[in-house]
């Protein structure tokens, strides 16, 4: 008898080890939202790796620092990111009520880009969106 292995390419980036489909991938579509500061923050993650550049603008705070006008660039220039950029890992270390503080393992053009970040995230009409992020 087989045992049917799930394939490493279903589970979602995010690293929930839930499948893509059952994870990120109904809030990339817009039939689910995020419901907390982590499943959001899980979620960017993931849209990095899958290159959802429209799910990274869409939630991020209009109102906030990192919002910017020029959207066309700033999707061209997300979608370079996602695509030069080797996405190796997510490890969230702590959650507070609108924090998230993680490390995300990358490497770009073969060099270690690894950070630790705090990230702050907002509610409006009960969507969480991405405010702004500091480095450690
Ligand atoms: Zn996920």
């Amino acid at each position: 008898m087989k045992i049917k292995t799930k394939k490493r390419s279903n589970i979602c980036p995010c690293q929930s080890s839930l499948s893509y489909a059952k994870c990120c991938k109904p809030l990339h579509t817009g039939k689910a939202d995020a419901d907390s500061p982590d499943s959001l923050m899980r979620s960017r993650y993931s849209a990095y790796v899958k290159g959802e550049i429209d799910y990274l603008i869409n939630t991020t705070d209009k109102t906030g620092p990192l919002w910017r006008d020029d959207v066309e660039v700033w999707k061209a220039e997300l979608a370079e990111f996602s695509q030069e950029t080797h996405f190796q890992g997510l490890e969230i270390l702590s959650v507070g009520a609108n924090a998230v503080r993680f490390e995300a393992t990358l490497e770009i053009e073969g060099k270690d880009a690894s950070f630790i970040e705090t990230s702050l995230f907002t509610t409006y009409d009960d969507k969480w969106y991405y405010h702004s992020g500091e480095f450690e």
